[in-house]
């Protein structure tokens, strides 16, 4: 065949483009991921370590980049690379590739820098042809396997390389079992695969106009090629979308020798974890199966055996320590090896020919957030990482799944004695998930669009699921183990999964399950608990997790919360390692409490306006609202006084010791107003005001862009006597408490600065009033006066600005609104469509954009401290719970993040990340 080769480089700069691994050395090693692919790194420093591996070669990620770079050319010299390392395996284990007494057959795998499970192309048995095939059914003796193997290349390749649906070749599987009376692939002879064979080959020369490949180089390059493509499949794109894994990066492509787990009962394929993915336990866990090629294990179409006696739950299954104790024993070994080795928890696939053991691939094993703190709690106690690397190796997101909810037990335990439980099957991914039975990727993807709770309901995922799976609340699987597509998948994603579910019968045509006399149809209501596998009909109520009964609810002693321990533990080490103070927004004396009970060190914002909701409390502020004139407001102020000051009273007793940031009043009055016809003639009639007087006051308030409009400090400066009666319900609130021997640190925030003669018109207010207020109760306070910064102005004149303000706190949803001239009312309509076409990388509201919104905060840093160099700087946004954007603040020297009461424990593990960043 010919190859497309355009790329030439000067000879000072003759890159290398493949590796070898084998003979007991590689070329390559495990710090060389970025050019040789996950796989590729792991699988020379494998062979380097001594650890029997089938040999072959690494084709570079830089290959792949070239590929695309140059309209899918391959660089000149790489194909004299290729030939000598074929030659390198041929000499290894004298055979050759197309030979057809000896014939080399090889596996082509994908490996990007980070694994993508599944998601790429993957082609194996190549080099088997018509003639080969005869070789190779001699030289194993075993005519059967040969044919076996053959069939299922010539589907692999002809699905992967040419694009020809699987479905056409399982039809043709399908009838040939039929036509023979088998039930089982296994039930099929020699004579019928050899038949089989030739149907596929017809059915190819069929649908591609031409026939199967038979030269092995040919094929070879044509494996390549795809693997190379599938980089840009839509599935790996969707995937690397859900993962942030840039596009630029390629893949590398693997050449193996293969090795056969289905040359018979003394051969068999499987995957392992040296650690229990699901809860992190410390012991071996995987999945095999006897006489079967490897795909067969993760993709579920047979369910496969335990690997170990500890593992056995089910009689009938028996386990590969039982089946093949020598190799068990040796498995054991590596396993241990690798472990001590990498010093994570590994994933790692194996094959037994013939009674050997080889090793196909060793990786970083994907877990889930429980899972990952139990491993490296445990790693640290038993030595073998430090309290840093623990740190670093849970994204502090993944903490989300050790807060989400469970079911209810009672409810639970009540279902299941009323019959509803439907089936059991693995616990495959944690949690607890009810949602409305769909049967396809597209369906929930439709469904969930529609803010819809649904659970995907599979035979078994494939990577083409991906974008289906992402928008289901979980998956529940009918084939396949622990370590099928779906579970893998499922806990990488965070999402519940019960998978190997066999009790189900699916029917995707009705579509509908059936379990005995049991039906359940799409659309109807089903709940997974991922945590013991269960599936209940119905929905079912959920309750916080152990860490939340601990922490919020206490209804659980930390003492027998085995979860909530190796938290604590965590992040005590988090708090250790941190820089950034964390606190919270809370507006209320529970969220405040909860917030406390995760770590908050004070609250950085409460939104008073949130306070005015209460039936009562409205009535009052509505009355101010409405009121004509100065004297009317403080009427209506006078009400709303004791109220304030209660909930302020309650708020700093909860953070007693720590800081509270109270920000004046924020939105725009006419929030506060009722606006449909109805609720209006109510407020008309409590209020004994003409209706007609209450829409008119509406119209008035009514602004044509709100966001922009008498809002923040401008009320506190037009009605002065909103900020006065505030001011005073604050610090009345601290001296009584502190008369009481209560340790009470106010501040009082000014929102939406612009200007510095702003901020200097409501301190005024605030201090007279702090001043007078603190002198008649007899009391000695510090109040701190600050503000917020939410304009791009206020940011930029940050050096006048804290001429007046004793601290900052960046309010980047406003400054993100103000700094790209967006609404996050609005931008909704658009949005979404600039990061699908990568007019944006992401949500500005949710992720800080650091080019734009971050550069004003930095001027707002630099200005603000040069005016007042012990300025203490936080911010309030959103952004003040994102990962990245906190480890942002962290780089730009804010003092503190502050964020909602649930993501307080996040915001401590991201402080301690980013400031162990080198
Ligand atoms: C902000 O603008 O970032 C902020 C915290 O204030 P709010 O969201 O209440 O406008
Ligand atoms: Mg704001």
């Amino acid at each position: 065949m010919s190859i497309n080769r355009s790329i030439s480089y000067p000879e000072e700069r003759m890159p290398k483009y493949v590796y070898y691994f084998g003979d007991k050395k590689a070329e390559g090693d495990t710090s060389m991921k970025n050019l040789l692919g996950g796989k590729g790194a792991n699988l020379a420093e494998m062979v380097n370590l001594g650890v029997p591996v089938p040999p072959g070669f690494t084709i570079t990620t830089e290959v792949c980049t070239d590929y695309y770079d140059s309209g899918g050319k391959y660089p000149a010299g790489l194909e004299k690379e290729i030939l000598d390392n074929v030659a390198k395996i041929e000499k290894e284990l004298q055979f050759k590739f197309g030979s057809p007494d000896n014939p080399l057959l090889v596996s082509i795998r994908s490996g990007a820098r980070v694994s993508m499970p599944g998601m790429m192309d993957t082609v194996l048995n190549l080099g088997l042809n018509d003639r080969t095939v005869e070789g190779f059914a001699r030289k194993t003796g075993n005519e059967r396997m040969a044919y076996d193997s053959y069939r299922r290349f010539i589907q692999m390749y002809s699905n992967v390389v040419m694009g020809i649906d699987s479905e056409h070749f399982e039809k043709l599987l399908h009838d040939k079992k039929k036509a023979k009376g088998a039930l089982l692939d296994t039930d099929l002879e020699a004579s019928d695969l050899k038949e089989l064979v030739e149907d596929y080959e017809k059915l190819v020369e069929k649908k591609n106009g031409k026939s199967f490949p038979q030269d092995p180089m040919e094929q070879l390059w044509g494996a390549i090629s795809a693997v190379f493509e599938s980089w840009n499949n839509d599935r790996a794109v969707t995937y690397r979308k859900l993962n942030k894994i840039s596009g630029d990066w390629g893949t590398a492509v693997n050449v193996q020798a293969m090795v056969f787990g289905n040359m018979g009962d003394d051969s068999a394929t499987g995957v392992a974890f040296t650690r229990d993915p699901a809860t992190g336990e410390n012991c071996f866990f995987g999945e095999y199966l006897v006489n079967a090629q490897g795909e067969d294990v993760v993709a579920g179409i047979r369910t496969p055996h335990p690997i170990n006696i500890a593992q056995r739950t089910d009689g009938s299954l028996e386990s590969l320590e039982e089946v093949m104790p020598e190799c068990y024993k040796e498995l054991v070994e590596i396993y241990q090896k690798l472990e001590a080795h990498y010093l994570d928890m590994q994933d790692i696939e194996f094959t037994i020919q013939e009674g050997r053991l080889f090793m196909l691939q060793t990786r970083t094993g994907k877990r889930t957030g429980i899972a990952a703190i139990r491993i490296a709690v445990e790693m640290v106690a038993e030595g073998l990482i430090d309290e840093e690397e623990a740190l670093r190796r849970i994204e502090p997101d993944q903490l989300l799944q050790l807060l989400a909810d469970v079911f209810e037990p009672e409810k639970k335990a009540q279902a299941i004695d009323d019959g509803r439980l439907l089936a059991r099957g693995l616990n495959a991914g944690p949690g607890a998930a009810s949602g409305q039975v769909v049967f396809t990727a597209e369906r929930a993807q439709e469904e969930a669009a529609k803010a819809k709770n649904v659970i995907l309901v599979r035979y078994e995922t494939s990577p083409e699921d991906i974008a289906g799976m992402a928008a289901a609340q979980g998956i529940l699987t009918a084939r396949g183990g622990m370590t099928s597509h779906a579970a893998v998948v499922a806990r990488g994603m965070g999402k519940s999964c019960v998978a190997g579910c066999g009790a189900l019968h699916i029917d995707y045509e009705a579509p509908a399950i059936t379990v005995d006399d049991k039906v359940v149809k799409e659309g109807d209501w089903i709940s997974i608990d991922g945590s013991t596998g269960e599936v209940i009909e119905g929905e079912l109520d959920t309750i916080a997790s152990e860490i939340n009964r601990v922490l919020a609810d206490g209804t659980l002693r930390p003492e027998d919360s085995q979860v909530y321990q190796e938290f604590d533990t965590l992040m005590q080490w988090a708090d250790r390692y941190r820089r950034l103070g964390v606190r919270t927004n809370a507006d209320t004396p529970k969220d405040a409490a909860i917030a406390r009970s995760f770590g908050a060190e004070g609250i950085g914002l409460c939104r008073t306006e949130h306070m005015f909701f209460g039936e009562e409390r409205i009535a009052a502020f509505r009355e101010m609202v409405l009121a004509d004139d100065h004297d009317g407001r403080e009427k209506a102020l006078l009400k709303l006084l004791p109220m304030q000051k209660e909930d302020f009273k309650a708020i700093f007793k909860a953070m007693e010791g720590f800081p509270v940031t109270i920000r004046t009043l924020d939105p725009p009055l006419h929030e506060f107003l009722p606006h449909r016809d109805k609720e209006i003639a109510e407020l008309a009639e409590t209020m004994s005001i003409p209706v007609n007087d209450i829409k008119r006051k509406i119209m008035s308030l009514k602004e044509t862009n709100p966001m922009l409009g008498h809002r923040g400090c401008r009320l506190g400066i037009v009605y002065p006597e909103i900020t006065r009666m505030q001011a005073r319900a604050i610090i009345e609130a601290a001296c009584e408490l502190a008369k009481e021997g209560v340790k009470v640190m106010p501040e009082i925030m000014i929102p939406l600065v612009g200007h510095v003669n702003e901020l200097a018109a409501q301190k005024k207010i605030v201090k007279e009033v702090a001043d007078g207020t603190a002198e008649e109760y007899g009391v000695q306070l510090d109040c701190k006066i600050g503000t917020m910064i939410e304009l791009p102005r206020c940011a930029l004149t940050a050096d006048e600005i804290a001429g007046e303000a004793q601290f900052f706190s960046f309010g980047t949803n406003d400054l993100t609104q103000t700094t790209f001239g967006l609404s996050r009312d609005d931008a909704g309509t658009f949005l979404p469509f600039y990061i699908e076409n990568k007019i944006l990388d992401g949500d500005p509201f949710q992720a800080i954009d650091r080019d734009g919104v971050g550069e004003l905060m930095k001027i707002g840093v630099k200005k603000g401290r040069s005016t007042r160099p012990d300025l203490k700087i936080g911010i309030c946004g959103e952004h003040g719970g994102e990962a990245g954007s906190i480890e942002f603040c962290h780089q730009i020297g804010l003092d503190y993040v502050s964020c909602s009461p649930r993501r307080v424990a996040i915001a401590r593990l991201a402080a301690a990340r980013a400031n162990l960043k080198k």
